[in-house]
């Protein structure tokens, strides 16, 4: 008797174990990430920060920008929603450093133009090149600041910048942030500190925010 109560309990634990461990809606949660010196845009006070870790050359992000991004603009950040933050994760080697550099650069010298340069990086990612086309390059930056962004961005402080690696120190730290938090994939969105599953799953996105406002 004493052995059938013990295997029922420990039937019971497994079956609740699994359900914890393989329910898909589970979420993985951090503590809120501070992004007070990171880029960020729409109103300070939202309730809900989106946070992108991300890397220029990562084709998936390029994609995520170009869709998801858009839609969280117009249905949550430009209301007053949400805000949203992005921290480099450069997974892809030197060319994702001097990318991450430029973008850091843009941020601390022109804010105004850093979400237009960050869009206009992704979008100067070659379609289709995977992770191993070369294609980032201190030119190529310096031509998406002159010919794809309105806003006036000086090319000599940006050359200078990426020359001497002015910013490696703040792209060291989103590289602690990446560590710190486990981050594998880009781009990894983080909503409140709960990890959404699957990026480009937009039901799975608007539900965490829908619960956090
Ligand atoms: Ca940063």
């Amino acid at each position: 008797m004493k052995y059938l109560v013990s295997v029922t309990i420990a039937v019971a634990v497994l079956v609740i174990a699994g359900f914890y461990f393989f329910y898909p809606g589970s979420q993985d949660t951090m503590e809120q990430i501070d992004v007070a010196t990171q880029p960020t845009l729409g109103e300070e006070e939202a309730e809900v920060t989106i946070i992108e870790f991300g890397d220029y050359k990562c084709p998936a992000c390029k994609v995520w920008d170009e869709t998801v991004f858009q839609q969280l603009k117009d249905d949550y950040i430009e209301n007053g929603q949400a805000n949203f933050a992005f921290i480099n994760a450069p997974f892809h080697g030197a060319e994702s450093m001097l990318a991450a550099l430029a973008s850091e650069s843009v941020w601390h010298n022109h804010p105004e133009a850093f979400w237009e340069y960050h869009e206009a990086l992704y979008h100067a990612q070659p379609e289709a090149a995977g992770h191993d086309a070369q294609w980032v390059t201190v030119d190529e930056l310096l031509r998406v600041a002159a010919e794809d962004v309105d806003q006036e961005i000086d090319l000599e402080v940006l050359t200078n910048d990426l020359l001497e690696q002015t910013y490696s120190e703040q792209v060291e730290e989103d590289i602690e942030l990446v560590q710190e938090h486990d981050i594998q994939l880009t781009p990894t969105i983080v909503i409140n500190g709960h990890v959404i599953e699957d990026p480009f799953d937009y039901e799975e996105i608007v539900e965490t925010i829908q619960s956090e406002l």
